[in-house]
């Protein structure tokens, strides 16, 4: 029997709205599996013979496409791997300072990509671990290939809303990542400072600043990118920003 975001919702979900899988609601969280295969146990509350059952039951309708919304990441991935095609990423390790290391089939880039290193071969990209990477990281890291590392940090600080055309991109940012942040670690601020220190995050010291948590991450080489974290109170939520130099 399939799952409808209704089923999932009332059968299998707690109802308690914890926000522990990073959404306000559980029904809100059902959505996401049911269209977009967000994974089921990302919900933490599910009893495990429940959750063997459903994964079975959602994988049936995913074969069949039932309930799926189309898959723009694919199209993303297949235009940024157009787009990355003529570039050779050996020739890039000193714009994107990473190395160039014999791997299988010959010579590749080899990267630093938050605590671990990528392996760059063509437009084919893997994690040294042997990690999963997702279909949007792998856009970020073919674009940062086509035309990232040419300016290094200047140690000043910027929103997206202040870079040039980002106006759609801010929104995009602040509804996809920022709100969704706020709301998952509003009064959980140790669990986000363990979270990002998992992936390489330290202290930010930023003068004037107000957020109770600073934090510098460094996805890729020269990409400084802050963490900038209120956990509000009282009749205010909690806001997350990232910031950009
Ligand atoms: S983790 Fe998400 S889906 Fe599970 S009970 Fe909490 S809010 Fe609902």
């Amino acid at each position: 029997m399939a799952l409808s975001v209704v089923d999932l919702y009332k059968s299998v979900l707690p109802r308690t709205n914890c926000r522990d899988c990073g959404f306000a609601t559980c029904l809100a969280f059902a959505g996401k599996v049911v269209s977009e295969q967000y994974p089921l146990k990302n919900c933490p509350h599910i009893p495990p013979e429940v959750l063997v059952a459903s994964e079975a039951e959602l994988a049936e309708q995913y074969a069949k496409g039932l309930w799926l919304r189309r898959d723009l990441s694919a199209d993303a991935l297949r235009w940024a791997k157009e787009r990355a095609a003529s570039l050779n990423p050996v020739d890039l390790a000193a714009r994107l300072a990473g190395e160039i290391v014999e791997g299988v089939g010959g010579q590749e880039l080899r990267l630093p990509y938050f605590t671990g290193f990528l392996r760059i071969e063509g437009t084919e990209i893997r994690r040294e671990d042997g990690g999963e990477l997702g279909r949007y990281e792998q856009v970020f890291i073919l674009n940062h290939l086509a035309q990232g590392g040419w300016r290094r940090p200047t140690g000043i600080w910027k929103g997206f809303i202040e870079f040039d055309n980002t106006v759609s991109k801010a929104v995009t940012m602040q509804k996809a990542v920022e709100a969704p942040l706020a709301v998952r670690f509003a009064g959980k601020t140790g669990e986000l400072r363990q979270r990002a220190e998992a992936v390489g995050a330290t202290e930010l010291a930023l003068t004037g600043g107000t957020a109770q948590i600073s934090l510098l991450l460094v996805p890729l080489p020269r990409i400084p990118v802050a963490l900038l974290f209120w956990d509000g109170g009282g009749d205010f939520p909690a806001q997350a920003k990232l910031m950009f130099d």
